[in-house]
């Protein structure tokens, strides 16, 4: 399966399984409980000291300087083991992205480095309740006055918000929209709800974010093409790397599967005896492959065919996700009723496994760019 990815690539990947193996797989149902876990916030530093938040910054900008690829190799690992926290991660690169490709290079200098570093944490507040698929519903009001720019409204479903944390906010000074950055300087006048519980992904720390008139510096704007469009390229990114995170569901939930089924006997033999087990696994093991191509083709393309990224990034988070939640239902049903038990790993893969098809847009929005891709 590995063809296509280079022997630095192969060597990358077996240090993020090594890492996910070691310090995130002990401590996964602890990150899986509905009320958040203490060590949440440890591991995410863990991740910046190891340098997973910097794989695709530059390097003069104390990043790794690899490329999206390498980032959805780690956010496959990841998402196999804690898929909030992939999550969290997905959201942070595509923060990165937006200043990397659209950043003046004061914002470069300032804030690529602490995101590299996982100093501070890069997270999307794009959604507000009126504003989930449709972006363009967005209400919170951009005040503009000189060199300082107030942000208001309500942000839903940010992720991070709790940590040290810089946001991409979509707002709109009167009928234009931006993107600003708003980092913590003025934290007294953003308050976060209580942590939303989620069923699945619950190792991500999801809040609503109030912003009441936040001060951040005008030249905090990203420039570059119209508002939505930015928020576009950012989501392209943070899909490809949701994409990846369902290919880790898929090959925990297949594992698992398979050796339920080779080891669990009923009628005298074990049920991967059985064509009706075995059709639902080779079903499985194909579309994760096909999941796959498709995901390392979308991250490729972010720089080896960028005009083909938004087109295979959509086809990927849609196929990824539908794989995922289609066949960790089947690995359930192979279980039997300990593929429902909360005190089975399968369980929670399953509830991820669901939630992939909604954020980052569901999968119906990325048909809808997909048509359009075809000119429909
Ligand atoms: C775990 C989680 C984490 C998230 N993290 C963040 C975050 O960090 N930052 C952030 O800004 N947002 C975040 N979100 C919000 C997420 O991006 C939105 O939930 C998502 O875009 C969908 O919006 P919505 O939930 O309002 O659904 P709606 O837009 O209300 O859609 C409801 C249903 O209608 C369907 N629908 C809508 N329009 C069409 C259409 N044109 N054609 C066909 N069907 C359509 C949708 O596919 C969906 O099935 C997160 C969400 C979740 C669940």
């Amino acid at each position: 399966m590995n063809t296509f990815l280079s022997a630095a690539q192969k060597t990358l990947q077996e240090q993020y399984v090594k890492f996910v193996d070691e310090v995130i797989a002990p401590v996964a149902a602890e990150l899986d409980k509905v009320e958040g876990s203490s060590c949440q916030k440890e591991i995410m530093s863990k991740l910046g000291q190891n340098g997973y938040l910097g794989i695709t910054v530059a390097k003069d900008l104390g990043g790794q300087g690899g490329t999206l690829l390498d980032a959805a190799l780690f956010v496959e690992a990841l998402g196999a083991q804690a898929a909030g926290l992939a999550l969290a991660v997905s959201s942070h690169y595509s923060v990165v992205e937006l200043i990397s490709r659209f950043g003046s290079e004061t914002q470069k200098s300032r804030y690529l480095p602490l995101l590299a570093r996982g100093e501070c944490f890069g997270a999307q507040a794009f959604s507000e309740e009126k504003a989930g698929s449709d972006l363009s519903l967005i209400e919170t009001i951009a005040e503009v006055n000189g060199a300082e720019v107030k942000l208001t409204g309500v942000k839903t479903w940010v992720v991070s918000a709790d940590l040290p944390v810089l946001l991409a906010v979509l707002g709109k000074n009167g009928e234009e929209k931006g993107v600003w950055l708003l980092d913590g300087a003025d934290r007294s006048s953003v308050e976060l709800s209580a942590r939303k519980g989620t069923m699945g992904f619950r190792s991500a720390r999801l809040f609503d974010v109030n912003l009441k008139a936040a001060k951040a510096s005008a030249d905090n704007q990203l420039k570059g093409a119209d508002a939505l469009a930015l928020a576009s390229c950012a989501l392209d990114v943070s899909k490809t790397l949701l994409a990846a995170c369902a290919l880790g569901l898929c090959q925990e939930g297949l594992s698992l599967a398979a050796q339920r089924a080779n080891t669990r006997e009923q009628f005298g033999a074990p049920i991967a005896k059985n064509q009706g087990v075995q059709w639902k696994l080779a079903d499985f093991s194909t579309d994760a492959a096909a999941a796959r191509l498709l995901t390392y083709r979308a991250a490729w393309s972010r720089d080896g065919a960028p005009a083909e990224f938004r087109k295979f990034a959509a086809m990927a988070k849609s196929y990824a996700a539908r794989t995922a939640r289609l066949h960790s239902g089947e690995a359930v049903q192979i279980f039997g009723m300990l593929g429902a038990s909360c005190d089975e790993p399968l369980e929670r893969i399953y509830r991820d496994a669901k939630l992939t098809e909604i954020f980052e847009g569901t999968s119906e929005l990325q048909k809808v760019i997909l048509k359009e891709e075809l000119g429909v």
